[in-house]
């Protein structure tokens, strides 16, 4: 099992509308087109999250530091170089932007919006529940299939990536099925070999917790933390957590061959626990291996 800690977005909803006046209004300030382009700052109680999702730079500092950050990257103030602040600033300043990609496009993956629907009702989300009942035919899903099978047999490549995404694509298990069964019949076919992923809040049961363990290489389960942490966003629609089937979940994937990659929301509620939320996330479920929220 692999953790990975995706600790970038700031998503409590009452934190939303702040958060977007202040990455329009009041980005650091600077000189530097790239400094103008990628860095907010996004209120936290009496401290700043500086964030910059290019850089890979997420920190939390004080007032007179957001203050020094922006002398510093606006180039005219070096002092915060002779402080612990320098290791922020250097990693701002020096990091460059994704090269822009030529050629023809190589998509990575099929991604397959099941549905919209989801059977949680999470605060941070602005999903319609008016598309719980709509989801993809299963014609379409299995063209879609035979279509990236196509793809990626005239591309030459030898891998098949297939993902899920939702809402929560699990409420859709026939579609799942059809989709792995079509994508492994075919691929083994052209001699490809197939990767499976999905993104999903695991509130599923045992059946399709065994068609996971046997067919799926990679899940991303959403885990927001303990279970107080957990439910205070991500609850049912009748307003019951489910934090106890989550975690079921995350503790069967650990001790299965299926790559388990927790995302974990941040609000202001947490983001001062988040170095104490990755230490549990790994004590709890003992990963083999460790990757930074890069
Ligand atoms: S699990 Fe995802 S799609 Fe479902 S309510 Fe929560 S955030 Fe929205």
């Amino acid at each position: 099992m692999v953790v990975e800690v995706m600790a970038a977005a700031v998503v409590a909803a009452e934190a939303m509308a702040v958060a977007v006046a202040i990455t329009t209004g009041t980005r650091a300030e600077s000189s530097s087109p790239t400094m103008e382009a990628d860095i907010y700052c996004v209120p936290v109680d009496d401290r700043w999250l500086v964030f910059a999702p290019l850089h890979s730079l997420a920190a939390l500092v004080n007032d007179s530091g957001v203050r020094a950050l922006r002398g510093a990257l606006g180039g005219d103030d070096r002092s915060v170089y002779n402080t612990p602040l320098s290791v922020i600033a250097e990693a701002a300043a020096q990091a460059t932007p994704p090269a822009s990609r030529e050629g023809p496009a190589r998509p990575p993956f099929l991604g397959l919006i099941l549905t919209r629907g989801c059977n949680l009702d999470c605060a941070y989300c602005d999903f319609d529940p008016g598309d719980a009942g709509r989801a993809m035919g299963p014609d379409l899903v299995a063209e879609a299939v035979a279509g990236w099978v196509e793809w990626v047999t005239g591309a030459g490549d030898e891998r098949l990536d297939l993902h899920f995404f939702g809402g929560e694509p699990f409420t859709q298990p026939d579609l799942i099925e059809i989709a792995v069964h079509r994508a492994r019949h075919l691929a083994a076919a052209r001699g490809l070999t197939v990767r499976v992923e999905a993104t999903t809040n695991g509130l599923f049961g045992e059946p399709m917790l065994d068609f996971v363990r046997d067919h799926f290489d990679s899940l991303v389960l959403s885990l927001d933390g303990r279970q107080a942490e957990h439910d205070r966003h991500r609850h049912r629609r009748d307003g019951a957590g489910s934090f106890t089937r989550v975690w079921r979940t995350a503790e069967a994937l650990a001790d299965s061959n299926v790559e388990l990659c927790l995302r974990c929301c941040v609000s202001d509620a947490n983001v001062d626990r988040m170095a104490a939320m990755a230490d549990w996330f790994c004590r709890s479920l003992r990963p083999r291996a460790w990757c930074s929220s890069r």
